[in-house]
């Protein structure tokens, strides 16, 4: 049995920045399903938003984050992430990331949906340059331990408490129990759910699914963001094409070669995820849509986008040259674990932070660059009430046995049958008896997946078995919301 003071279940952004600030009070065991690197915060290209320019405010940030979210967002949350976000660039310049730069200052680029440029960025992948920095001190420190391809299966709640979780080794196939006095859910968000999206194999929902079935409340499941620029190459991956590309002046075209957004927003390409998607959507019910930055000069955009361009020269497009196809994906969960300021969940010893939470910082649709800031804030805000909490709440006496054992599955069918409903039936456009008619179906496949789990489980099954959970609160989110408004959008 492993015993640690804080579990950290995620080893995003948002996991890693938590495990480091905790890691001065206690021990901290980080589990992640795969390398400690793989998650979505690896693959953020874009940025991350903060007032760093003089002619800024926080009141320009704040009213960009509640156009973005239809005002449903909570306004304190909005709040304490903006005013934090200046000192949360600045930390983590202080542990090594290295932002692009325009001599002395930032280099700041614009993204959709922002009034003025405030995306610090490293290159275009500031995702993956954050992550670096933190691993890099995470693997340092004495307190914290590291288990990689550890996936979390269910949270140990005794007595209305969070005690642990369940976790799979899925190297040496065997179920392992992590108790601790604080357990953090910092597992990311549900992309996987759709059968087109942008997210890594990982994001499955597992921390939304686990949550829910320990009584956790989630709220604000049926807005899921879908980006409107991914690649749309027939065998290629869904590769994401950043906001900033259009940020820095990319336009969309239809296969006339028209610039269709003018027309629809005073905004054109630049205007929120969720009207830029819908058009595009539109669009392609006449042809192909493309995204086109060939009349910027080539050296320029090889030098600000290298990693987008060498991903895209791979799949047989140069992006000085060519348009590149476009379709929307899935792509941020805006919803989750409801939570406090502090991370506090409705569950004792239980904290979330990140994609995997809700806070009603997004409201009905995220402003593009918002989630890092939010991971970096929201982990920082919740280490001084997990540390009280684990002060306070010595590990009970367990006497629970592990009652999963190991059977491998071969039901991948099942879960590109889930993927595939969701994205014709619970994605851009929804309609009200296609959401019930998708539900009554995924919840057959849920109750088909709770009789095979009975035998023994393997990694798919159980996040096949999540995907299903996760598409069920979606759908029945989507069903209750009977208005349109940010990512959720009912046609009838
Ligand atoms: C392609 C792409 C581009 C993006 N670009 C931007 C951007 O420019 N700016 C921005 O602000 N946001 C961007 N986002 C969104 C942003 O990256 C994420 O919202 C954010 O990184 C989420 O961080 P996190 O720490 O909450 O979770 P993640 O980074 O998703 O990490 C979750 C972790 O939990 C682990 N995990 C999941 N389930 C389990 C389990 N059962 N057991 C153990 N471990 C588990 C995963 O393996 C992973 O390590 C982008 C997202 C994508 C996919």
């Amino acid at each position: 049995m492993n015993t640690y003071d804080f579990l950290v279940i995620g080893s995003g952004i948002s996991g890693l920045n938590f495990a480091l600030d905790a890691a001065e009070y206690g021990t901290v065991a980080i589990v992640t399903k795969k390398e400690l690197m793989e998650s979505n915060s690896n693959y953020a290209q874009g940025g991350i938003a903060a007032v760093l320019d003089s002619h800024d405010s926080f009141n320009a940030h704040v009213a960009d984050t509640l156009t973005a979210g239809c005002h449903i967002n909570d306004l304190n949350a909005v709040t304490l992430m903006i005013t934090h976000a200046p000192a949360q660039i600045q930390k983590l310049i202080d542990i090594g990331v290295g932002f692009s730069r325009k001599k002395e200052t930032l280099s700041l680029t614009q993204e959709g949906g922002h009034s003025t440029r405030r995306i610090a960025h490293a290159h275009d992948a500031t995702g993956k340059e954050i992550e670096r920095a933190l691993i890099f001190h995470v693997r340092q420190h004495k307190n914290i331990h590291i288990f990689e391809s550890h996936l979390a299966i269910d949270l140990m709640v005794k007595n209305n408490a969070c005690q642990g979780a369940q976790v799979l080794n899925t190297e040496k196939k065997i179920i392992e129990t992590f108790l601790a006095k604080a357990t953090i859910l910092a597992s990311g968000g549900a992309g996987q759910v759709f059968e087109r999206n942008c997210n890594p194999s990982v994001a499955t929902g597992d921390g939304i699914a686990m949550a829910a079935r320990a009584g956790a409340e989630i709220r604000d499941m049926e807005f899921i963001q879908f980006h409107p620029t991914a690649l749309a190459l027939d065998g290629k991956p869904t590769f994401l094409l950043s906001e900033t590309i259009r940020g820095e002046g990319a336009i969309l075209v239809n296969a006339k070669g028209e610039r269709f957004m003018e027309s629809q927003h005073e905004l054109k390409e630049m205007a929120p995820r969720d009207i830029v998607a819908r058009a595009i959507y539109e669009e392609m019910k006449h042809g192909p849509v493309y995204l086109d930055i060939t009349h910027r000069e080539s050296a320029y955009i090889k030098a600000r986008f290298p990693y987008i361009y060498e991903q895209l020269w791979w799949y047989g497009i140069k992006m000085d040259k060519d348009r590149i196809p476009v379709a929307p994906a899935a792509h941020y969960t805006c919803g989750g674990v409801h939570t406090n300021l502090h991370g506090e969940t409705n569950i004792p010893g239980l904290f979330a932070f990140g994609e995997v939470a809700h806070t009603g910082v997004h409201g009905a649709n995220r402003l593009a660059s918002n989630s890092l800031l939010e991971c970096m804030v929201f982990s920082e805000q919740t280490v001084p009430t997990a540390v009280a909490y684990a002060t306070t709440h010595p590990i009970e006496e367990q006497t629970t046995t592990n009652n999963v054992v190991y059977v491998p599955s071969n039901i991948a069918n099942i879960k590109k049958e889930i993927q595939h409903l969701m994205w014709n039936h619970v994605g851009i456009i929804r309609h009200e008896d296609e959401l019930d008619e998708t539900l009554h179906t995924i919840k057959d496949i849920q109750s088909n997946l709770e009789t095979l789990q009975k035998n023994g489980r393997d990694e798919m099954l159980i996040e096949t078995k999540n995907l299903a959970d996760v598409a069920i609160i979606i759908t029945k989110a989507a069903i209750a919301r009977k208005e349109s408004i940010g990512c959720h959008f009912i046609e009838n």
